[in-house]
């Protein structure tokens, strides 16, 4: 799993450096091909950027290129899509577990695809419960990991050891049931305060890893009382996947999460939009690429909400970095000179400067959102 100390230390990554963004998707059947459609792509890509790099370079680049290649060719299993981070003293691999697109780059880091990828699969968390104990996964990117220190089990040996022993001055006692009623009871009392303090761990969890959604896995019996005893304001940001024994593992799990999450994600998204739209008055919401764009330039934006892929071009201040869709050739607030940058690029580090988290939105949400131009955000 990909780590966020790992990302934070990419920008620093010594130049000149490869960048390589490559779908290696075993089910693409472009993949299954020998060789495959990857290394063909990282091929023809090389040379027209060969072509650009500087004399004194090429030589550098064609051995990066080459080692890469070289790492394609090894029978080692594929993930979906892959970056590497290529250079006289860096190698450093990501596989990832998402839909990559073919990237090619030489010079600084390139982490334009990354951003928006994480930005795309926010960390999400599973609790699986049931009467043995709850486990916590963080499921993050196409990928499963256990937080095991979160680890948290209900040992019974003590309670069967405490309350079933006969009581020390017999008829002090006074139940109607039998001892077995009493210890079911005590049982059942146990478990219901176990559940509890599960729900309540879920939350601080929660709240520390800043998972969105978690979902309370497990069978029923234990996932309803668990659900029940949840913060409501953290219920908006959950759901229940119930019906199967807590002894499944890591994969099956997964394999059971990935499509409750996908739905999750895009009901959410949509909803989010719809209120957007809704509340876009320009006080407590914007949409719109202009209005956007200035409002979060200025440090109006509290979050960011984007069309998966949106394009466009934006013409970015060299000297104060003031972005916008004017032609103008200078910048209005400087004087500067004015160069013609993608959206898609500019778009990932106007929001890290400024503070604001994006959420990328696909599916029905986005075909909302693009009609109103792509673009909007709620207000600080
Ligand atoms: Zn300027």
């Amino acid at each position: 799993m990909l780590d966020t100390k790992l990302i934070h230390s990419l920008p620093k990554l010594p130049t000149p450096i490869l960048t390589v963004y490559l779908d290696t998707n075993p089910a693409n059947p472009r993949n299954q091909r020998i060789p495959s459609g990857a290394r063909i792509w990282l091929k023809s890509r090389a040379k027209v950027l060969a072509a650009r790099s500087p004399r004194a370079e090429q030589k550098l680049f064609r051995e990066q290129v080459e080692r890469v290649d070289k790492f394609l060719r090894s029978p080692a299993p594929r993930e979906r899509g892959m970056v590497v981070f290529a250079g006289p003293d860096v190698w450093l691999e990501l596989p990832l577990q998402v839909d990559v697109e073919d990237e090619l780059h030489w010079g600084r880091p390139s982490l334009t695809q990354l951003l928006w990828l994480l930005d795309e699969h926010q960390p999400s968390g599973v609790v699986l419960v049931d009467r043995s104990g709850a486990r916590f996964f963080r499921f993050w990117l196409g990928e499963i990991e256990e937080d095991a220190k979160e680890f948290f089990r209900l040992d019974i040996s003590q309670w069967r050891k405490k309350h079933l022993m006969p009581p020390a001055q017999p008829g002090m006692q006074k139940t109607r049931g039998s001892m077995r009623d009493v210890f079911e009871q005590r049982v059942e009392a146990q478990f219901a305060r176990f559940f509890r303090d599960a729900a309540e761990k879920i939350a601080a969890w929660v709240q520390r890893e800043k998972l969105r959604p978690v979902f309370i896995a497990g069978p029923n019996e234990s996932v309803e009382p668990v659900w029940a005893a949840l913060p409501k304001t953290l219920c908006e940001h959950a759901a229940r996947v119930k019906g199967f024994s807590g002894k499944i593992t890591p994969a099956e799990l997964q394999q059971r999460i990935a499509p409750e999450s996908d739905r999750w994600k895009r009901a959410y998204e949509l909803a989010v939009v719809n209120k957007l739209l809704a509340q876009s008055n320009g006080r407590r919401a914007v949409v719109g690429m202009d209005e956007t764009l200035a409002n979060l330039q200025q440090g109006e934006v509290r979050e960011l909400v984007v069309v998966r892929g949106l394009g466009g071009k934006l013409r970015q201040c060299v000297r104060c970095q003031w972005a916008d869709r004017s032609a103008d050739p200078a910048c209005s607030a400087c004087g500067g000179e004015r160069r013609t940058i993608a959206l898609r690029a500019a778009l990932p580090e106007l929001a890290r400067e400024n503070g604001v988290t994006v959420e990328v939105v696909a599916g029905e949400a986005a075909t909302k959102l693009r009609a109103a131009g792509g673009l909007a955000a709620w207000l600080r």
